[in-house]
């Protein structure tokens, strides 16, 4: 049996649903208890948290973590250059190992900059799990599946996703859950879609797919279906609450009804978005309508990192512009996004430092010049601070981060593997 293990988080300045100055005890996986009245003998472990901001993990809904490898790979193009002449020639080549250290270094860049969960769709998912178990995140996971419309492939890749399920489902002292993850509806057969949901229901797993990305997509399943991609995948039975749809930039009223009434969860990737010109999804409408929307990085080589706390910055500011009004995606809007948002839609009792919940807890240090003086911690969050800031971080019970120092992850060894195979692609 393994020995209990106790972390007090002392005198801290708390971001969760309010600010407040108190102290966080942890016990085993969970937070046990966020009280003033907290001392030294509670725990074994302590933590000064005094100039320090103390908050739940960022929780990343989107990504492809392993394509750090393709760092600095096909800048400067639109979403489907880059795919066809750029990513996909150098994803044939990707193998388990590759997987693995792609994987295992996004971790380190994840845990660097307060991420504790991510939601990941990819090849040889088994390596990132892997990946995953030793460096103590938290994940779900999904194999990307895409038949370009072969009827052999589809059930190649439906037989990949199974064995995923099979494999790596709840494992990892439950860190690890497995997502069933069609690419998109220009990638996949609707048979493929269909019976992909089939396959989520019977396992009672999230659903995650790339949706209404650009204004092709829009076009072409226009023409291929006569319907709106979100119609579309709701009139073959994709869409629930199970959903997590990545990107949705181009939704109509009637799609944004059909996402509010389904109780889809919107991904939203502003970086990404950006950077291949995809659009600006109207992130202030969807909260206005209700719906639950999370933040991702998407992959590294249409970003290019994995922080998100740059992302948390994009999100508000795009919103601004785009509305041109300064008053909406308030900082608490932007901050619940990437954390509570993120955790309801990938279904994990985290995204808030509450008693009972899941100890997934980064501190993020103020004593740098850029988050100086802390008037309000919760604007210095959203709008000064730098991933890089993080300083602590704690994941399921077990410091992964302390004093900025990877605990699980041989930093200097990642890079170097990485720098020595990334080119083989
Ligand atoms: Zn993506």
């Amino acid at each position: 049996m393994a020995e209990t293990t106790s972390i007090l988080i002392k005198d801290t300045t708390i971001i969760s649903d309010e600010i407040e100055k108190s102290s966080v005890l942890v016990v085993d996986d969970t937070i046990q208890e966020i009280s003033n009245s907290l001392n030294d003998n509670d725990a074994e472990i302590i933590i000064d948290g005094s100039n320090k901001i103390t908050m739940p993990g960022l929780i990343n809904t989107h990504s492809h973590v392993a394509m750090t490898l393709l760092r600095g790979v096909g800048d400067d193009q639109s979403l489907q250059t880059w795919l066809e002449e750029y990513i996909w020639p150098k994803e044939a080549n990707l193998n388990d190992e590759l997987v693995y250290l792609g994987s295992k270094l996004a971790m380190a860049e994840m845990i660097k900059t307060g991420t504790t969960t991510f939601n990941d769709m990819y090849f040889f998912m088994e390596e990132t799990a892997k990946a995953v178990d030793e460096s103590g995140m938290r994940a779900v996971l999904g194999y990307g599946m895409i038949d370009l419309f072969d009827d052999e492939k589809m059930k190649s890749e439906l037989k990949e996703s199974e064995k995923l399920i099979k494999n790596c489902h709840q494992t990892c002292e439950n860190r690890v859950s497995v997502a069933v993850a069609p690419h998109a509806p220009y990638t996949c057969s609707e048979e493929l879609l269909i019976k992909s949901k089939e396959l989520a229901s019977k396992h009672d797993l999230k659903l995650h797919i790339h949706v209404s990305e650009t204004k092709k997509e829009v076009n072409d399943i226009k023409n291929n279906t006569g319907k709106t991609p979100f119609e579309y995948l709701d009139s073959i039975g994709v869409l629930d609450s199970n959903t997590i749809a990545a990107h949705g930039v181009w939704p109509t009223d009637d799609e944004m009804n059909i996402i509010k009434e389904k109780q889809v969860s919107i991904a939203h990737n502003p970086s990404s978005n950006m950077k291949l010109a995809s659009g600006i999804a109207p992130i202030t409408k969807y909260l206005e309508n209700g719906v639950n929307v999370g933040i991702g990085t998407d992959g590294v080589s249409s970003n290019n990192n994995l922080d998100m706390f740059s992302e948390m910055k994009l999100t508000a500011f795009l919103q601004k512009v785009n509305t041109l009004n300064p008053q909406v995606l308030p900082t608490k809007d932007t901050f619940k996004m990437a954390t509570k948002n993120g955790a309801q839609a990938l279904g994990i009792n985290a995204g808030s430092l509450e008693e009972g919940k899941l100890a997934d807890i980064i501190l993020v240090d103020t004593l740098v010049p850029h988050m100086t003086p802390v008037r309000n911690a919760l604007s210095n969050i959203i709008y000064s601070s730098l991933g890089t800031d993080v300083d602590t971080v704690i994941c399921n019970g077990k410091i992964l981060l302390e004093n900025k120092e990877l605990k699980t992850i041989n930093e200097q060894e990642i890079i170097q593997q990485v720098n020595e195979k990334a080119f083989e692609l």
